[in-house]
């Protein structure tokens, strides 16, 4: 196999503090030590694919500062080719400090430092001009300026790639967003970025979506897979051809020109859900990327996601193929779930 799946977006290093309460602002608050660890959702996607089997290329950049050496050495630990990333003199890396309340409660502050700099002429620079080769998958997230993403999907699409966009973060709606999603083969959203897309009529997220037995009366009226279909359905009109809203703990439900799926989560024992989208959109493009069915690929990432939420952190929590083909084998069959209205 030749094919390459090029992840072109963010680098960070994620500070994680634990604190008994986040601090009100002009406060200070103590908090356990400080765990540091390679994040951004490019990197993160990166080693997803890698560890889920794929060949992968990364296109981003680092700061000249001890950060982007060290995620530098963790692409590097993963087989990922790394010539494409390119150290930017007098930058500081992309940095999220992140603060954790016990409960899970949590903010986020980003630094992008670096990623903010990858502009088209930088990408142009960094890929030789030439983004993508045909039978390549390029995969995309926003965590990097929106032309840059824009220019990179229609020129992948020119030379014959499939054009992968995780929609997050969600930037304000606009008219580059818009040619941006003409642009690309697949889209990927969560509920809450489905939700925030042009054309959303009235579909709000469920309040716990990560925990939909917490509810003691055990009620989700939001969540009703039809109107997710629907609303996948409508996403599609904006231009992906394939889209795949992903849905927590229930699994994902996804709309193509052969029909629509829905997956049921698999039920995992849940300890942090960080790491989950980013192992699901890597599934889902290399399985895309590979020809497999829409149900079969929807049915790996929703498995590559369930993994990434039985652990802690980001990248640590990512999970092997061979994890992915394990818990798919130990499955119960699954049938199309649809939930009574
Ligand atoms: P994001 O982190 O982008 O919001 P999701 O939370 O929807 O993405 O997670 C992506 C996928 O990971 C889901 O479609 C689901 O298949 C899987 N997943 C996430 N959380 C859980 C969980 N608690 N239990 C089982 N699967 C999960």
């Amino acid at each position: 196999m030749n094919e390459r799946l090029i992840v072109i977006g963010s680098l960070n290093m994620d500070l994680s503090v634990t604190v008994p309460r986040l601090p009100r602002p002009g406060e200070t608050v103590s908090g356990a030590d400080v765990v540091r660890g390679p994040g951004g959702k490019g990197g993160n996607q990166a080693v997803a694919a890698a560890r889920l089997g794929a060949r992968v290329r990364m296109v981003g950049l680092l700061g000249d500062d001890a950060h982007g050496a060290d995620l530098r050495a963790a692409l590097v630990a993963e087989g990922i080719d790394d010539r494409a990333v390119n150290v930017l003199p007098g930058t500081a890396t992309g940095l999220a400090l992140i603060v954790v309340q016990h409960d899970g409660e949590n903010t986020v502050t980003l630094s992008p430092g670096a990623n903010r700099h990858l502009d088209e002429a930088t990408l142009r620079t960094l890929t030789d001009g030439i983004v993508a080769d045909r039978g390549d998958t390029v995969l995309l997230q926003l965590e990097v300026p929106l032309p840059t993403v824009l220019t990179a999907a229609r020129e992948a699409r020119a030379a014959g790639a499939l054009t992968v966009l995780n929609a997050a973060p969600l930037p304000e709606p606009g008219p580059l967003m818009a040619e941006l999603l003409r642009e690309v083969d697949v889209l990927v959203v969560n509920e809450t970025e489905a939700a925030g897309l042009p054309g959303a009529s009235g579909i709000a997220p469920p309040a716990d979506r990560d925990h939909p037995g917490a509810d003691p009366a055990g009620a989700e009226p939001a969540r009703q897979d039809e109107d997710w279909t629907a609303r996948a359905d409508r996403l599609r009109l904006l231009g992906p051809a394939t889209v795949v809203v992903t849905l927590g703990a229930v699994g994902a439900v996804a709309a193509g020109s052969g029909g629509h799926h829905t997956e049921p989560g698999f039920p995992v024992d849940a300890v942090d859900t960080v790491g989950a989208g980013d192992a699901c959109c890597a599934q889902f493009a290399i399985a895309l990327g590979l020809g497999r069915p829409l149900a079969e690929a929807v049915r790996r990432a929703c498995a590559a996601g369930a993994l990434a939420a039985t652990r802690h952190g980001a990248q640590d929590a990512l999970p092997s193929r061979a994890a992915v083909d394990a818990l798919l084998a130990g499955a119960a069959p699954r049938t199309e779930v649809h939930r009574a209205r």
